[in-house]
């Protein structure tokens, strides 16, 4: 078959390695600025304060009001901050709710982002923001949102508890899965897709058993950044779709349900997919579907939607919701079998396929 496809490379600067938080302060002046405002959640307050300390002189303030769904009064309230303090870019340290936060400041004012993750999330290489304003969740798509540099230092995420590596791995691993049959797909994204999900099929066992395992931690954040640009790249299909209705409608946990999903999604799938998913179902003992069931399970991920308080009501509403403005999908879809593939998951089924 001859190869037809179209591709632009992500503008980002990344920087990658144990200890590159120390190069922040470089990395500021090397944007040309002079005054930056550190964000945080306030559980990562400290760490923050920290961070801004080894900066230095080119720190403004730490605001450390970074929140889940990013409602638009924090982001307000982060706003007066930047007028006050004359911040002429943000470092954002922490995972997708403080990299949200600082997109937020940046698709108002245009200023320089350079995010410092901790979690798997893979926010910070994508130029998507999504925001909550009067409880109605958007989500927007532009230049301005797309963090500049992205320091990625593992040693950050030692402390990331394992229940939480394990759900934040599982994100991210989703949007590989989705990358390789997505219909904007490219070779770069498929080899980015296979390589951060073979990344995380090694390093998450290891993380289980040792946390602060240095090269798995490592691995673990490499993954995050490649499945994080998969994101970033191509669109998304019918698990990103059930997880936004689910933790939209619901307000279910974000990571949790991604990880709880994507088994069931990848199953649903593969039905129609099967040749983009063959490679990566490799790694998970030849059925995607299954294979990934048994590794979330191995690793101690949740595996029911009843686990987050949803009800088989909730399940017909999220169903009807999910093919309302359907994002496109390898297999069609309709809503008996989205019922059908909520009620698996709700029940905690391993899928077969
Ligand atoms: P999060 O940022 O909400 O973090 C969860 C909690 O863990 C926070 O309290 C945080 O301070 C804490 N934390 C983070 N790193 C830690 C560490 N190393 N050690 C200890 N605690 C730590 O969680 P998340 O899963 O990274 O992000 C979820 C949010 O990101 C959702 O709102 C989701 O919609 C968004 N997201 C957006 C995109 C995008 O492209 N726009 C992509 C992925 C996720």
């Amino acid at each position: 078959m001859t190869r037809t496809f179209s591709y632009a490379g992500s503008p980002a600067q990344i920087v990658f390695g144990a200890g590159s938080r120390s190069k922040v302060a470089e990395w500021i002046a090397r944007a040309g600025c002079k005054r930056a405002l550190v964000l945080s959640t306030v559980y990562q307050k400290a760490d923050a304060e920290a961070l801004a300390q080894e900066i230095g002189d080119l720190v403004c303030g730490v605001f450390a009001g970074a929140v889940m769904h990013k409602p638009v009064e924090v982001t307000e309230a982060a706003m007066k901050v930047v007028a006050e303090t004359g911040a002429d870019c943000v470092v954002s340290l922490g995972g997708g709710s403080t990299t949200g936060l600082g997109k937020a400041i940046a698709y108002r004012t245009d200023l320089t982002q350079i995010v410092v993750p901790t979690t798997y999330a893979g926010s910070e290489v994508t130029p998507i923001l999504g925001q909550t304003e009067a409880g109605r969740k958007t989500t927007v798509r532009d230049a301005r949102i797309l963090p500049e540099i992205v320091i990625y230092d593992a040693s950050l995420t030692h402390g990331l508890p394992v229940a939480m590596s394990v759900t934040s791995g599982l994100n991210a691993m989703a949007h590989a899965v989705e990358g390789l049959y997505a219909k904007d797909r490219n070779p770069i994204s498929t080899l980015m897709a296979l390589e951060g999900l073979r990344a995380f099929a090694k390093s998450l066992p290891v993380i289980v058993r040792t946390p602060d395992d240095a090269t798995a931690r490592s691995d673990a954040l490499y993954g995050a950044w490649l499945c994080g640009s998969v994101l970033g790249t191509v669109g998304m299909a019918l698990h990103h779709k059930i997880c936004h209705t689910l933790g939209g409608s619901f307000d279910t946990p974000h990571a949790e349900t991604h990880a709880v999903m994507l088994p069931h999604t990848a199953a649903f799938n593969a039905a129609a997919a099967a040749s983009e998913l063959t490679e990566a179902s490799d790694f998970f003992g030849g059925s995607i579907g299954g294979g990934l069931w048994d590794f979330a399970k191995d690793i101690g991920a949740p595996l029911s939607l009843r686990e987050f308080g949803l009800t088989e009501v909730d399940l017909d509403h999220a169903a009807s919701i999910a093919v309302e403005n359907p994002y496109w999908n390898p297999r069609p879809i309709d809503r008996e079998s989205i019922r059908s593939l909520l009620q698996d998951a709700w029940e905690g089924r391993r899928p077969a396929g």
